[in-house]
């Protein structure tokens, strides 16, 4: 293993550039070199390939987005696609990859590594939607942002007696809602895993009205609906005036929290450690505050649960 490659892909999270400078520091650090492919895996069709150094990952570690950039690329997923990044792979002396993203990068990574590359996945998406690990990079970050948009909407509800839906970033996993309604206080959290009764929400607010409370917080993952329409149908069952707030791609981006960082430093370190001993096909996760590496298949199978226990604690809690 003397040339490495990494790229991020998919949606951009907070933490890939501390991954990316952990991947680079280690592979130098082990006389190893370490080429940086822009813009996912269009960059790696297009040959879009430059060789990294010390300095190249300086100033990064506290910064959101991804100084590799990111993008979709539809034509990775055809033959033709494949078989152009495995020409570029060739081209430039890459003996293994390390790849950052989500499920879907994790898919593409899967046809590389059964094209015959070595590669090492590291899951990085805000949505926390993978079932192997307990936590992905990226995750933490978004729900600081989250909890702090709620304490400042939670100021206005309460000064206007109105309830407020906070929409947040979530299509099939609630987590971020659930986290960040948990940790926000919200007086009610809708996830696309748990059934959802609008009567339910209207009679925490009417509840909650009658005992005197002044905000009402509704954390709603975007996968659930129309958050416009559970406001109209809350403010007509309710007579409760009642706002949305579409947060939007704010969770994306930020500086990473420390935890972000540090379960990326260790990822990235890990992946290099990996590819070093000569490992492929592997998922870098994190179960039970420990970083683990699993088989790519077995990562990729692994179905998604929301965390029932702490969905019951948020709902006892906001009586
Ligand atoms: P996020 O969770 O943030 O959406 P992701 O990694 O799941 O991140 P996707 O857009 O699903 O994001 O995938 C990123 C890229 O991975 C795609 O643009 C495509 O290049 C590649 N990819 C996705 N699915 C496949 C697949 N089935 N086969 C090959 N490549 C794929």
């Amino acid at each position: 293993m003397r040339t490495i490659g990494v790229l991020t892909s998919g949606g951009d999270a907070p933490g890939m550039n501390a991954a990316i400078r952990s991947v680079v520091r280690t592979s130098i650090y082990n006389k190893v070199k370490v080429m940086g492919i822009k813009q996912g895996y269009n960059g790696l069709l297009n040959g879009e390939v430059d060789e990294m150094n010390l300095s190249s990952v300086a100033d990064i570690i506290h910064r959101g987005g991804t100084m590799l950039r990111s993008a979709r690329c539809d034509e990775f997923k055809t033959e033709e696609g494949l078989n152009k990044a495995l020409n570029v792979i060739k081209v430039f002396g890459i003996d293994g990859l390390v790849v950052l993203g989500g499920d879907g990068t994790f898919k593409g990574a899967k046809n590389l590594c059964d094209a015959g590359v070595p590669v090492v996945c590291i899951p990085c998406t805000i949505d926390n939607d993978m079932g192997y690990t307990d936590y992905t990079i990226g995750f933490f970050t978004a729900v600081e942002t989250v909890v702090d948009a709620i304490s400042k909407i939670r100021d206005t509800s309460t000064s206007h007696g109105r309830a407020n839906i906070v929409e947040v970033m979530g299509r099939r996993c609630g987590d971020i809602a659930l986290y960040s309604g948990l940790a926000g206080g919200a007086e009610s959290i809708i996830v696309p895993e748990m059934d959802f009764d609008i009567d339910e929400v209207c009679k925490r607010v009417i509840q909650g009205r009658n005992r005197g409370k002044l905000h009402h917080i509704i954390a709603l993952a975007e996968g659930v609906g129309n958050a416009y329409e559970v406001a109209k149908e809350i403010e007509e069952k309710t007579g409760t005036d009642t706002r949305v707030t579409i947060l939007g791609h704010i969770q994306r981006g930020g500086s990473p929290t420390a935890f972000d960082r540090i379960m990326a430093s260790k990822m990235g370190n890990k992946a290099v450690e990996l590819l070093l001993n000569n490992e492929s096909g592997r998922a870098l996760g994190m179960k039970c505050n420990e970083i683990v590496d699993i088989d790519l298949d077995e990562a990729l199978n692994a179905e998604k649960k929301l965390d029932k226990e702490m969905y019951e604690i948020a709902k006892i809690l906001s009586i």
